[in-house]
């Protein structure tokens, strides 16, 4: 029976006087894929970083798997970002002093989770997305597709839950783009991952069967 995996209750969200969310609700169920879309500052961006426990709300609720995020020490937020949440951006945030192996290992080692189990899978997925020659090499030496092949087994190597995007496809043409969004959707769907993508790309959009828009801090089932 389909549930939720996140629930969002009367969230709100300002900046000194900007109100960047007003009042959302919503339930994002699990194994679901959605698009939200939205113009520039309607709120796409902070309700996703809320989502992903990297901010507070001012008010209202986000429970995810039943558990009140307002609930969590900041530690806990630590391990739910970590374990629960996958991101990926649209700049990769790779480090640039390790190579890409450690890069994609990093929140297993954060979260003292690393087991053999994990590093083949990793591999596996790196070979899938034919990277795995780039595992040993710096992010600097990599091409920007690579980068972003590598970020997206970094985001998926703890399994997490919810796989957050945030205008994952915003600096690639529109051929990459298509293949990035179905990628997204293929992995999501083999990880068993609730995916969140927030996009201004209504192409990328019209490959979910989700689509959710914003405006002005508001969240809406139609356009
Ligand atoms: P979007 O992702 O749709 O472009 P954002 O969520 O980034 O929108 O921003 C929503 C509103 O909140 C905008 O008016 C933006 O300027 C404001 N905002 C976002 N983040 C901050 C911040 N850290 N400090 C102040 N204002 C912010």
């Amino acid at each position: 029976m389909e549930r939720p995996l996140v629930t969002v209750r009367n969230l709100s969200k300002s900046y000194a006087s900007t109100k960047a969310l007003s009042g959302v609700n919503f339930d994002f169920m699990a194994g679901n894929q959605y698009a939200i879309q939205g113009a520039s500052g309607s709120g796409k961006s902070t309700l996703l970083y809320l989502l992903g426990g990297l901010d507070r709300p001012t008010s209202g609720n986000i429970y995810a798997d039943g558990k009140d995020l307002a609930d969590f020490s900041n530690q806990e937020l630590a391990v739910y970002r970590n374990l629960f949440v996958g991101f990926v951006f649209q700049f990769h945030f790779l480090l640039p002093s390790m190579n890409c192996r450690s890069n994609i290992l990093l929140p297993a080692l954060i979260g003292n989770v690393l087991t053999a189990d994990i590093e083949q899978s990793v591999l596996k997925l790196a070979e899938y997305l034919e990277v795995q020659h780039c595992l040993e090499k710096m992010p600097y030496q990599l091409s920007g597709g690579e980068q972003q092949r590598i970020n997206l087994i970094r985001a998926l190597s703890l399994r997490p839950k919810l796989l957050l995007c945030d205008e994952p496809t915003g600096n690639l043409d529109s051929v990459n783009s298509e293949k990035v969004t179905l990628l997204l959707k293929t992995l999501a769907t083999q990880y068993g991952a609730t995916l969140i993508v927030v996009t201004h790309d209504t192409k990328v959009a019209s490959h979910f069967n989700q689509n959710l828009w914003m405006k002005d801090g508001h969240l809406f089932t139609r356009g």
